[in-house]
């Protein structure tokens, strides 16, 4: 596949660019085919660059950083793909500062060896700072937008900004960078004071459950792949749509090497080389299933990436 643009002034423009890189590795689900150009941002400023680069000469890019919630198209992507490692971290007075490519586990350790408090529900979540945000992830009642203080964004109009919390917009599971096109270069967390030990106590508590209910880590997935159903009598605001899928009896659902996991039926595993089709296909199915049944329509939580094409995030 090959995107629209000035190509190669691109790759002259960005000297390690490389081309039809397998993008599969850097995904938790390991699936997604080559990219026609990928690159690796290990800072800020390579990031900036990359992006502007990519702007500037009219080629699509996509900004990826753990590849935890993204389900790529196994036949690649065209265009640039960038992905951000960026990982610097400064602590002082109950705040943390730290570049989008860290990773949330990093993060979360760092605070919490700190006594501070505020992020350790969300121990056990893979990806970056970068991808939480996006996202707002979180788990248990809490989610990262609860603490941010504040971010540093590139806009589309390749503008360096400095952004409060109001404009993230956070709520379940969506910040207003899904809507704007701005990436994430870096973050500010506000944590309250509080115990090491007990931090760790209720961490080691939620790794152990996470343990129970998701599939080992060598067994490839995604997460959770629908939202929850906002519903304000459920626990957390939320009704659970692994629950409705198991009662429509999802966890008997399989399309090829794409497969509900047995102990939960909001989570499909990759059972090894599954194709893009075939969890695209199992999704709508299980979709239809809670539709018929429930008349909900349930919305991915994960994103499909799949040819670039004109749009660029
Ligand atoms: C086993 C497992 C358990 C999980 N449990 C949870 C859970 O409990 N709660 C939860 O909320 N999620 C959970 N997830 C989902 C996932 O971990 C989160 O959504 C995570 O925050 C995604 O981060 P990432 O770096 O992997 O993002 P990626 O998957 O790389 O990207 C996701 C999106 O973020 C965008 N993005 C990434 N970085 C930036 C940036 N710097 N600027 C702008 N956009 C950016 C990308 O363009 C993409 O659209 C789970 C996933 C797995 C595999």
């Amino acid at each position: 596949m090959r995107a629209g643009g000035r190509v190669s002034e691109l790759k002259a423009r960005l000297r390690a660019v490389r081309e039809g890189a397998l993008l599969y590795p850097f995904t938790t689900m390991k699936v997604g085919g080559p990219a026609e150009l990928y690159v690796e941002a290990d800072t800020s400023q390579k990031l900036v660059e990359a992006v502007i680069a990519a702007r500037e000469t009219g080629v699509p890019y996509f900004v990826m950083a753990g590849g935890s919630n993204l389900v790529i198209d196994d036949a690649g992507l065209s265009g640039l793909v960038i992905r951000y490692t960026a990982s610097n971290l400064v602590a002082d007075n109950l705040t943390i500062g730290c570049e989008g490519g860290l990773e949330l586990w990093a993060l979360v350790q760092e605070a919490a060896n700190r006594g501070w408090a505020g992020l350790e529900n969300s121990a056990g979540i893979p990806g970056s700072v970068g991808g939480a945000v996006f996202g707002n992830a979180g788990a248990f009642g809490h989610s990262i937008g609860d603490i941010t203080e504040s971010g540093i964004i590139l806009t589309p109009a390749n503008s360096l900004e400095t952004v409060g919390n109001d404009y993230f917009r956070f709520r379940y599971r969506h910040s207003y960078l899904k809507e704007s096109g701005d990436i994430l270069l870096s973050v500010k967390l506000k944590f309250k004071p509080g115990n090491k030990e007990e931090l760790w106590k209720k961490m080691k508590e939620i790794l152990a459950l996470r343990a129970e209910k998701h599939p080992p880590h060598d067994w490839p997935c995604a997460g959770s792949f629908f939202k929850n159903i906002e519903k304000a009598d459920e626990p957390y605001g939320k009704l659970a749509a692994g629950i409705l899928l198991d009662k429509v009896g999802a966890k008997n659902l399989r399309i090829g090497q794409a497969g509900v996991y047995f102990k939960h039926a909001n989570i499909i595993v990759n059972h090894g080389g599954a194709r893009f089709a075939d969890i695209r296909r199992l999704a709508n199915l299980m979709r239809q299933k809670v539709q018929e049944e429930f008349g909900i329509t349930l919305e991915e939580e994960i994103r499909y990436v799949d040819g670039l094409g004109s749009r660029s995030v």
